[in-house]
């Protein structure tokens, strides 16, 4: 495998992390926003250290027996702790991811440590994904491997919110802040993954393009749609739209409307746009009335505050749609 592999804007870390005295660390936190490709690099960062013949450029060679392992999914060197999939309710057939990494999945790592490498002069290694989702009985019982590690155990955390983490954990590890991808790389390589509308949907994602490509964002589709709806101002079907409204959802339909009420705010009163770059919404902003704006904005957050329990979706976005349809014929020139 040659660095082509890695997410172009790892390139650069990859050839840092590869000096000798970086890897001499036995725990790391890799942390960044979600979405945009940590647990790639960590998998590769695995992958190439317990890789038997690693290529010139510290990367794994995908030919060797522990690659093999490796890309099979049982090497026994390795061990990933994420979350689950736990049944719903007993009975159930619906599944859902557990929202916590268990004691019980960090105690089964004991038996991983008490095992010598299975092979002479390796490491072992250990991903946790994502690392805040640790609960706290289960953070002291890793706090208490990461204090005494055997020699050849490697540990690797991953997260989003490492605020939420044990700061007595963040001290035993070397920290590495994961860069964000410009956004010309992210569109790029949307857009070399068959991706259409990738500069859109970038926006959308917050500038995390892995969060377009790992479902996280199904919905993302949806959601240029409506944007495109947004677009035509007073001319949109408010009835139309309010279907799709709460086809997506009702929360995150109306953490859509925020945004690009926000946006509107944003960019008629300091010139800036935060989430959609859409072609229109300077032109719509400049013809929105400013007190109704205002009002809308008000009244979206009232109604995302009641969003977990709406009385009609339907009819409440309806309303909201028609609401910002007047801004631009409220206007008096
Ligand atoms: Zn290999």
């Amino acid at each position: 495998m040659s660095v082509a592999s890695l997410l172009p804007w790892h390139h650069a870390l990859w050839q840092r992390l590869q000096s000798g005295q970086a890897r001499q660390a036995h725990a790391w936190l890799l942390r960044g926003r979600s979405g945009i490709g940590k647990v790639d690099f960590a998998l590769h960062w695995s992958r190439a250290w317990l890789c038997e013949t690693p290529t010139t450029d510290s990367m794994a060679c995908g030919r060797c027996s522990s690659c093999n392992w490796f890309e099979q999914g049982n090497h026994p060197d390795f061990r990933l702790l994420t979350l689950t999939q736990e049944d719903e309710a007993e009975g159930s057939t619906t599944r859902k991811k557990a929202t916590q990494i268990s004691i019980a999945q960090v105690r089964a790592l004991g038996s991983f440590f008490e095992l010598s490498s299975h092979r002479a002069q390796r490491n072992r290694l250990v991903v946790i994904h994502p690392a805040e989702a640790l609960n706290n009985s289960a953070a002291n019982a890793l706090l208490k491997m990461l204090e005494e590690p055997p020699a050849d155990m490697r540990f690797i955390l991953v997260s989003h919110q490492s605020h939420l983490l044990l700061p007595t954990v963040i001290s035993r590890c070397r920290i590495v802040d994961m860069p964000m991808p410009t956004r010309e790389q992210a569109t790029h390589w949307l857009q070399s993954r068959g991706m259409q509308d990738a500069e859109q949907l970038l926006d959308l994602a917050g500038g995390a393009p892995l969060q377009l490509t790992a479902g996280q964002m199904p919905e993302a589709k949806q959601t240029a749609q409506i944007t495109q709806m947004l677009a035509q101002g007073e001319r949109l079907n408010p009835y139309t739209l309010a279907t799709s409204c709460v086809a997506l959802g009702m929360e995150t339909a109306i953490d859509m409307l925020q945004k690009w009420v926000h946006d509107l705010l944003s960019v008629r009163l300091a010139g800036e746009v935060r989430y959609y770059r859409h072609e229109q919404l300077a032109a719509l902003a400049a013809r929105a009335d400013l007190a109704a704006l205002l009002g809308l904005e008000q009244r979206l957050r009232q109604a995302r505050r009641l969003a977990s329990h709406p009385l009609n979706a339907t009819l409440q976005f309806e309303a909201l749609l028609l609401h910002y349809m007047q801004l631009f014929t409220l206007k008096t020139a």
